[in-house]
């Protein structure tokens, strides 16, 4: 393959989690720091963290990264000062809005290599902005997948747990401080609950495949 040299570019790690995506994540920071390049790394403000954190794996590898507001549209403060480091990486991006999109985009006009980590599955299957429009801009994506905690077949599913029950469909995208826990499924394994949420408790389990919903809390 003939490597880009010109300009700068995209290259996406998806999939669902405990995929791995961190991890390569992690690889590829570590090569382009051998080979002498500057490294900028940014993750979202979750949980209300703020200033430096560190980016790690279920490996148990770190590295040091910038903490960035991700509420709003407005424009993402990833940019910096030009010139722009040579390498920007981006972790867990699908808590980021579609604003990420033309920030990732600027950084590679500019000549960056711009890497970007995140899930591209709500916990229901569905697209999750702002991966799918990352995964059509970039020049390289990579779509990992992971084991099925049921069954063992490769899984590119994301099943939220609310007090270990599969989570109801109407269920916001993004629950922040709620008790869940995730497990990566394959398509057969993959459960929402659907029917009556009754003052907001769980629905009847469906084994069913998650059908769309419209509602994104
Ligand atoms: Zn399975």
């Amino acid at each position: 393959m003939h490597a880009i040299t010109r300009s700068g570019w995209i290259e996406v790690i998806s999939g669902s989690m405990f995929s791995g995506k961190t991890e390569e994540l992690l690889r590829r920071l570590r090569r382009a720091e051998v080979a002498g390049q500057s490294v900028a790394v940014y993750t979202p403000a979750v949980d209300d963290r703020y200033g430096e954190t560190t980016i790690g794996s279920h490996a148990g590898r770190q590295w040091e990264a910038t903490v960035i507001d991700n509420e709003g549209e407005g424009p993402l403060d990833i940019l910096g000062d030009e010139p722009a480091p040579e390498v920007v990486a981006v972790d867990e991006a699908n808590f980021f809005s579609n604003a990420l999109v033309a920030a990732c985009e600027t950084l590679a006009d500019r000549g960056s290599r711009v890497i970007v980590s995140g899930t591209d599955q709500t916990f229901r299957g569905e697209p999750f902005e702002p991966l799918p429009q990352l995964m059509a801009t970039a020049e390289y994506v990579d779509k990992l997948q992971a084991i099925c905690s049921q069954c063992g077949e490769p899984a590119s599913r994301n099943q939220r747990l609310i007090g270990g029950e599969p989570a109801h469909v109407d269920d916001p995208t993004i629950l922040v401080g709620a008790d869940e826990t995730y497990e990566a499924r394959c398509r057969d394994c993959h459960v929402l609950g659907t029917g009556e949420r009754p003052d907001g408790g769980r629905g009847r389990l469906s084994g069913e495949p998650d059908s769309p919903s419209g509602s994104d809390g």
